[in-house]
């Protein structure tokens, strides 16, 4: 196993594994099946990788994306590795040439779709290879019960027969239970070894609270502690608001999410790595790869999509084994825009199909003409014509889009944007100066408003133009100006947003929509943020318990959540009373009748609570006024006073 630490170094440059890694790697070096649940970002790549140059031979990838397969082995081949892939698109001639390099080549690992395995040519070269071992990457995608299930990845099972003597080892993220279960019955393993992580982490204290507050709690918690933070919240703009109110409020705080450059974003990581700020105010882009060991609170302001989001986020806390915190805070509204937005972005199959009829009624494209015709598309334009909401249509079409019905180009997801590079008081005074530009800066801020200021609000030319009566043309000709004279960063779309019909028309009632796979999607979507619900609202459980729960492992209670807490603190006041009745009878038994003498017996730090105890025990009759000044025990024999 020495070997393996060489390897790291050499190629990798790393100098230690990560939890896990060294383990799955002797089990594959042994030749054993193995299952291996790790979350997305942990290494589970390196795991397979490296074992593959140990050994002699070839390891065989299945994995789902082209994209991620052209990805690892340019990366590999820059660490000196020989990696190849194959792909529908390449020619049978580059086909042929890469299926005879890992027969009689240097290969060492070899990529392809779970398709290419049924394909009678690959199978017979397959025959041929040295291969060693059977490598299933997003092994979930095997589950009708996961999000992606893809068909192709049931015949594995049956590829396996063509190379017998090959361990399987599969890679996946996911942490429910009946996707799990699915890969090991589907991939049919022998006795495999198993490795999971834990969502038991007993250094990690779960906190949650219902407030209308957030920003206040949020402040007192970081003012009462020290150490790393991280701050999750659910859209870009709020981390930059929350990142200057806490910097107004003396916590160093950077803002990070998906939108800014990736120099931005590396700098901003850095600082917080290396401590020049305290607080990270984040969207759920940021965390893959984060290596800090001493953040001491990860804290939600938003409610998260779901629990496997939220524990891959709080779990990022505490990392050295000290005590750290993951809290949330929650209201009532954000419950509301949960279960909101899930209703905006899984549409349901008639909404699909509404849609579809709106793009073919907007193209005037007759049933049954021919596919792959391509128009150009203009999603603000299509709004007004059909009057579907902004959410509608984008969820709308992106459904189209993932079943296959439709192409967008990459325009669409590329629109143009703007990023204000002056103050609101430095732009006003420019507007002053410079009145040919006012009205479109106007129309700038009447349109996108604040968030203009933070790096890249994503705009569309032609609202403007129609906003303030010019032409696109023009409005582009100004930002391009405004551009140049650094009043703000104008980065304008490449191509025109074009869209692909990839099927004759069909009359929508009749779309073949998958209807059985959308409404899964739907379904496993809605039960995650019912989980989430569950997670934030029942106030009797043990969130360690509720999470261990969810993610089928074993229950135990943590003692240390804010539902353990103030079970304790019941407990504590339960037992108190129950001592304080007991001194108040023997008072009374020892003839100190008058209150006034029983309370004199005690501390006086205590009197209060002694009277309160008092009070309650009348109430309940336990004990009563024989006459004023005269306390007498209620002994159950004895018919009931008062
Ligand atoms: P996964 O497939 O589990 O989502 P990846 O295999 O893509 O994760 O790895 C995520 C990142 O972690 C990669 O950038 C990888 O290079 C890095 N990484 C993996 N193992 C180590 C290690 N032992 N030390 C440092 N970085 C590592
Ligand atoms: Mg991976």
């Amino acid at each position: 196993m020495d070997k393996i630490y060489d390897l790291l170094k050499k190629h990798w440059g790393y100098s230690s594994f990560r939890p896990f890694q060294e383990a799955i790697m002797k089990g594959i070096l042994d030749g054993k099946d193995i299952l291996v649940f790790l979350p997305t970002g942990s290494g589970k790549s390196l795991c397979f990788q490296l074992p593959a140059l140990r050994k002699t031979g070839l390891t065989l990838v299945v994995t789902p994306l082209i994209a991620l397969m052209k990805d690892q082995v340019t990366q590999l081949a820059q660490k000196g590795i020989h990696a190849e892939a194959i792909f529908s698109g390449m020619s049978s001639l580059e086909i042929e040439r890469r299926l005879d390099n890992c027969v009689y080549g240097t290969v060492k690992l070899l990529y392809v779709s779970p398709e290419r395995l049924q394909t009678d040519l690959f199978k017979l070269r397959a025959a041929t290879m040295p291969i060693t071992t059977l490598v299933v990457d997003e092994a979930h995608c095997i589950s009708q019960w996961g999000y992606d299930f893809r068909p192709s990845y049931l015949e594995i099972a049956h590829f396996k027969q063509t190379i017998p003597k090959a361990n399987t080892v599969a890679f996946t993220a996911t942490a429910t239970k009946r996707v799990k279960q699915d890969i090991q019955d589907c991939l049919q393993l022998n006795h495999p070894l198993l490795f999971a992580q834990t969502f038991h982490r007993p250094n990690l204290v779960y906190w949650v609270r219902k407030t209308d507050q957030k920003e206040t709690q949020l402040l007192k918690a970081l003012q009462q502690s020290n150490g790393p933070a991280i701050i999750y919240v659910n859209t870009r703009k709020k981390t930059e608001n929350i990142a200057t109110f806490l910097q107004k409020n003396g916590i160093t705080s950077a803002f990070y999410h998906a939108g800014l450059t990736t120099a931005d974003r590396a700098t901003k990581q850095a600082l917080w790595s290396e401590n020049k700020v305290r607080t990270m105010v984040a969207t759920a882009a940021f965390g893959m790869g984060i290596d800090k060991a001493d953040v001491s609170l990860v804290m939600h302001l938003d409610l998260p999509a779901s629990l496997e989001a939220y524990c891959q986020e709080a779990g990022r806390a505490g990392r050295n084994n000290a005590t750290a915190y993951a809290i949330l805070w929650y209201d009532e509204q954000d419950i509301a825009h949960l279960k909101q937005k899930w209703k905006e972005s899984y549409p349901t199959i008639d909404q699909v199909r509404k849609v579809y009829q709106h793009l073919v009624n907007y193209y005037k494209i007759a049933v049954g003409s021919h596919a792959f015709v391509t128009y150009d598309f203009d999603l603000e334009d299509f709004k007004q014509t059909t009057g579907l909401y902004a959410k509608e249509a984008y969820y709308g079409i992106k459904a189209l889009e993932s079943d296959g019905f439709i192409q967008l180009n990459e325009a669409y997801y590329q629109p143009s944007r703007v990023y204000f590079l002056l103050s609101r008081e430095a732009l006003y005074a420019f507007q002053l100066r410079h009145p040919a530009y006012d009205l479109c800066i106007k129309a700038l801020l009447r349109l996108y408003g604040g968030t203009l200021f933070t790096p890249y609000c994503k705009i569309i030319e032609k609202k403007i133009a129609q906003f303030i009566h010019i032409t696109e043309y023009k409005v582009a000709d100004q930002l391009d100006a405004l551009h140049r004279l650094k009043v703000l960063e104008y980065l304008p779309q490449k191509a025109s947003p074009q869209i692909t019909f990839l099927t004759p028309r069909y009359l929508a009632a009749e779309l073949p929509l998958p209807i059985h796979k959308i409404e899964q999607k739907n379904k496993i979507a809605y039960q995650q943020i019912e989980a989430v619900i569950e997670y934030v609202t029942n106030d009797r459980r043990c969130r360690l318990a509720t999470l261990l729960d969810y993610f089928d492992e074993a229950e135990t209670t943590c003692n240390q959540c804010d539902i353990c807490k103030k079970k304790s603190n019941e407990a504590i006041h339960h037992t108190a009373m129950l001592e304080g009745r007991h001194y108040v009878m023997n008072a009374i038994r020892n003839g100190k009748q008058d209150l006034k003498n029983i309370i004199e017996t005690v501390d006086y730090d205590k009197e209060k609570e002694l009277l309160h105890i008092i009070r309650a025990m009348l109430d309940a009759k336990e004990i009563y006024y024989q006459k004023p000044g005269e306390l007498e025990i209620n002994e159950p024999s004895k018919p009931l006073h008062g």
